[in-house]
């Protein structure tokens, strides 16, 4: 499975950086993101490192699309929430900023406009692990 030591998500993949983990299978991985747009905000990603859409083989693509179908489902029951974002960012011009492809599941309000990605602060592990155990409780 390819890997990149410089990659923040493959150290969670490994488990050699914090995450509160919501689905693991054998090729996907899906956790809180730690500077939520949303409380329940999760990302989905492969577990082998690819940097975005274009370098991703389409099997992985269609096994991250399955579970974020299903976490969508946790999410929304979880987070009461009344739809949800999907967002997924391909190069710096997109607004992507880690370069292992990821999807964003966000949990969206009635009259709510989302802040900017850039505007966000960072949620203590506590209340992350938390909201990540109400959300598993609902898959
Ligand atoms: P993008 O801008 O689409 O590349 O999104 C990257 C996302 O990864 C951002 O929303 C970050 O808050 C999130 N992120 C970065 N590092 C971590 C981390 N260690 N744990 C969880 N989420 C992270
Ligand atoms: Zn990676």
């Amino acid at each position: 499975m390819s890997f990149d030591e410089s990659c923040i998500f493959c150290k969670i993949v490994r488990k050699q950086a914090p995450a509160s983990i919501i689905y693991e299978d054998e090729s996907v991985v899906a956790f809180l993101d730690i500077r939520p747009l949303n409380i329940g905000h999760t990302l989905i990603i492969p577990k082998a490192h690819y940097v975005d859409i274009f370098e991703t083989p389409e099997s992985e693509l269609s096994n991250v699309c399955k579970v974020s179908k299903r976490i969508s489902l946790a999410v929304k029951k979880a987070t009461r929430a009344d739809g949800i974002s999907i967002i997924q960012q391909n190069g710096k011009a997109a607004g992507q900023d880690v370069f292992h492809f990821h999807v964003h599941v966000v949990p969206r309000f009635e009259g709510q406009k989302l802040p900017g990605f850039g505007e966000l602060k960072e949620v203590e592990r506590a209340k992350l692990d938390e909201v990540a155990k109400r959300i598993r409780q609902e898959q």
